[in-house]
């Protein structure tokens, strides 16, 4: 078989590393993703999709999240799904988030500018671990909505309980540091990580975002349905609002209203939109209904 024998020097050893044809050939599909990775931000090839977010007692619009979108020259639009976790080990994401905070705080601070009803609402930014490790995440922060115009109240920073595994003293110095400028904080994913209700209390966050995980069983397993009522009941306790994503069922949408979660998104409520399609969204409805 198609079989070749390299000397691993990664690991500083010298174990033999056998490379079969199909690794061969996905090491190069990865390579070559790196490189198209790279060029992509380069090229400014990235861009934003906007999901709206809800009020679930009143269905008024709360404001959205800013969600990546590579447009791939010969590909076509691809998911993050297809490109976050490369770009995270090979550490291109914070230069990706980067770009993505100031595109996402200009778009905005046009908006509002521009469109009256933004005014009152905020837009919602993912950012990867390493933001809150790093000492200049502030600064970068800070100089982005000086240069943007756009108020602090205005944005805020998702993060996921995840990617603060085994740091969180120092996360919770960093996140102060950004909630002091007026950010706010949520929480994003919750309840898929390990050591979720040990520290969420430590961090000082103002949104808790449920997992779709658990959004998309509300309906049909009482199990979800005590999960949700136990984040929701902790989330009160410690002064925080509780998102639920991923509702896409209309079923789903009461029920996590009687529970408490204050405000929602999904594919029943509003998908992703380019850009382009926010204004006149805005315009065509202030409210669901
Ligand atoms: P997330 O932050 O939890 O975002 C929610 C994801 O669920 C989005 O997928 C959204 O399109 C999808 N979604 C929303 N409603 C529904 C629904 O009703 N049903 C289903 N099946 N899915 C729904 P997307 O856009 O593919 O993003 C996936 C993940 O990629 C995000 O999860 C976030 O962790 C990450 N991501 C997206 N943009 C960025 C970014 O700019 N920076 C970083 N670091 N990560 C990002
Ligand atoms: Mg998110
Ligand atoms: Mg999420
Ligand atoms: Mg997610």
């Amino acid at each position: 078989a198609d079989v070749a024998m390299y000397q691993s020097k990664a690991k500083g050893g010298r174990q033999p590393v056998v490379f079969t044809g199909t690794m061969r050939q996905a090491a190069q599909v990865r390579l070559r993703l790196e490189t198209e990775l790279a060029r992509a931000i380069e090229q400014d090839q990235f861009e934003i999709h906007y999901q709206p977010v809800w009020r679930l007692d009143n269905e008024q619009l709360v404001g959205f999240e800013a969600l990546v979108r590579w447009r791939h020259p010969s590909k076509g639009l691809q998911l993050p799904g297809q490109f976050i976790e490369v770009m995270e080990e090979t550490r291109q994401i914070l230069e990706l988030d980067r770009l993505v905070l100031q595109k996402t705080c200009q778009q905005f601070a046009d908006w509002q500018r521009k469109y009256p009803r933004m005014a009152r609402t905020s837009v919602s930014v993912n950012l990867c671990s390493e933001w809150f490790s790093r000492q200049n995440s502030l600064d970068v922060i800070n100089s982005i909505l000086k240069e943007t115009r756009l108020p602090p109240e205005s944005l805020r920073l998702e993060i996921t309980e995840r990617s603060l595994l085994g740091q969180h003293e120092q996360a919770s110095v960093v996140l102060k540091q950004i909630r002091r400028l007026g950010v706010r904080l949520a929480m994003d994913d919750f309840g898929t990580g390990y050591s979720s209700l040990n520290y969420l209390h430590r961090l000082p966050l103002d949104i808790v975002k449920i997992d779709r995980s658990f959004t998309c069983q509300v309906h049909t397993e009482q199990r979800a349905r005590d999960v949700i009522q136990a984040i929701v009941h902790l989330a009160n306790a410690l002064n925080m609002k509780v998102n639920a994503e991923g509702i896409d069922d209309i079923r789903q949408i009461e029920i996590l209203r009687n529970m408490g979660c204050h405000f929602g998104q999904g594919f029943q409520l509003g998908r992703p939109m380019a850009a382009d399609n926010v204004p006149g969204f805005i315009a065509g409805k202030n409210t669901k209904s």
